[in-house]
């Protein structure tokens, strides 16, 4: 039991609130988007959420946490879906978003806090240098920089520059480490992946530098197929033409345009999938181009002829994408979930194909391309029409029988999630920067329980740093 007055006193100076209703709102993300997640933690509190509002703070919140043996667990926005940002052993919520400074903007490279939002670095970097963000989730106007390398993988410009996953997305991470007396370490190179998506349990972020790309004049585009496999045929030659520039291709098959995006229903048939597009300007005449020989496509909306009030009140398309069009149905329909899936190397669309005609209207689709391994893929956030757990748990055999890699969005550990492996090198790292395996605790499988036995064909989003 952590002994809140005392744990108060020590951190004198410092930003704290023991608000038990604070507290518990502090304590959540969007794990609530995974029915299983709802219920294993809905419980779940920190007991008291602390704000530092520089390194100096932090590194004294983690000595005093050291010294208390009191678990401390990081919080940008608090948007994962997975249950990241939640303290499964109660303790300190270390909140990072007051840590938001944008320190130092060079022409391609971009230094901040952890805390800083997505949006607003962009803003920043823009007007100075012509240069953006490479990635962001589609949470860019809400989420920290911070929470999105702990504990997001993808997203906006993913199909340009891959994932978090692919080195040389990220330059350089400082971290302060849980011990006696805690340290600031630099991550550069390859090392940045013992803390990319390990959900805080290896160090407390508290600074980032990430490369740039050009920043350009973005159009939202949607256009509608009567057909899902043509609107993906369509969204697959988009994505392999080398010189239409694109920042987002997501494919959604019907009725979920029509039904989730209400207000852009006006411009959707209910048996229309839709692509949802972001195209720089200059390539609006090529995508016409490619849309006059592309059979069935039809323009819905593009933003660059739109209404000055569609504009006003339209939300951007990337907000109709990734998993921002799981929050639209779940806004419509509380009773659905997802998935999230890779699809098999060799010939994907069969395997999409195939998936189709085996789940018909329980699993609407959802595709994202990104850049991975170096080749141009589609990866899935299909829609669940979710009954039971034994029926996902079928559903998710089958998607295995077919060859796809299952990230199962159902699990709140770093390991069972698909999503990190743990191997002896990061074990050996948190040994030296979390000896006491403080920092969120519950997540790695592998600390708690060195003898967890791991099916040895799981794939990994992130895999272990032995084999990178
Ligand atoms: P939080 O949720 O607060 O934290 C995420 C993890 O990082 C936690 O484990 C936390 O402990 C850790 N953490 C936070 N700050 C630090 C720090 N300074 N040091 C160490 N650890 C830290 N994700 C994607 O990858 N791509 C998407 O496109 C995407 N779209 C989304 C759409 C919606 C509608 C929602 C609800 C979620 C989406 N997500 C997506 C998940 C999430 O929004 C992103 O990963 C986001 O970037 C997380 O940032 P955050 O500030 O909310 O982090």
């Amino acid at each position: 039991m952590t002994d809140i007055s005392a744990l108060k006193a020590n951190l004198d100076g410092i930003k704290v609130e023991d608000d038990p209703r604070i507290v518990r709102k502090k304590s959540r993300d969007f794990f609530w988007y995974s029915p299983i997640l709802k219920e294993q933690l809905d419980a779940v509190t920190g007991d008291l959420l602390v704000s530092p509002k520089n390194v100096d703070e932090v590194i004294r919140v983690l000595k005093v946490c050291y010294a208390a043996d009191i678990p401390v667990t990081a919080r940008g926005a608090g948007t994962g879906n997975y249950g990241q940002a939640m303290p499964l052993s109660g303790g300190v919520v270390l909140d990072l978003s007051e840590m938001d400074a944008v320190k130092d903007i060079k022409p391609s490279v971009v230094v901040t806090e952890p805390g800083a939002v997505m949006a607003d670095i962009d803003a920043q970097t823009i007007p100075r240098t012509g240069h953006a963000l490479r990635i962001h989730p589609s949470t860019y106007r809400i989420a920290t920089i911070g929470g999105f390398l702990a504990g997001g993988a993808a997203g906006v410009g993913s199909v340009n520059w891959g994932g978090l996953r692919d080195l040389g997305n990220v330059i350089r991470l400082r971290m302060v480490t849980m011990e006696a007396e805690p340290q600031v370490l630099e991550l550069t190179g390859s090392d940045v992946q013992k803390a990319i998506h390990a959900y805080g349990t290896t160090g407390i972020i508290t600074e980032i530098e990430v490369p740039l790309t050009e920043a350009y004049d973005w159009i939202d585009v949607l256009v509608g197929f009567d057909d899902f496999i043509n609107a993906i045929r369509f969204s697959e030659e988009l994505a392999n033409m080398d010189g239409l520039l694109t920042k987002n291709i997501a494919t959604i098959e019907a009725p979920l345009p029509h039904d989730y995006f209400l207000r852009h229903k006006k411009f959707i048939r209910k048996e229309q999938s839709v692509v949802v597009l972001m195209v720089a300007a200059f390539a609006m005449g090529a995508l016409d181009g490619l849309l006059s020989r592309s059979p069935g496509a039809e323009m819905l909306y593009r933003s660059d002829s739109a209404t000055a009030e569609d504009i006003t009140h339209l939300p951007p398309a990337y907000e109709l994408t990734w998993n921002h069009t799981t929050l639209r149905g779940l806004s419509v329909d509380p009773s659905i979930t997802y998935l999230q899936v890779r699809y098999p190397d060799v010939k994907p669309l069969e395997t999409i194909g195939k998936l189709q005609s085996i789940f018909a209207e329980e699993l609407p689709g959802h595709l994202e391309f990104i850049r991975y391994n170096g080749g141009l893929v589609p990866i899935g956030l299909p829609i669940v029409r979710f009954t039971d757990k034994t029926r996902l748990d079928e559903i998710i055999k089958r998607h295995e029988a077919l060859g796809c890699t299952i990230f199962n969005p159902h699990r709140y550990t770093l390991e069972e999630g698909g999503m990190k492996q743990i191997d002896p090198v990061l074990l050996a790292f948190k040994r030296q920067t979390d000896p006491k395996g403080l920092l969120n605790p519950g997540k790695m499988i592998a600390w708690e329980h060195p003898d967890y036995k791991f099916d040895s064909d799981q794939g990994f989003l992130f895999p272990g740093l032995q084999r990178s």
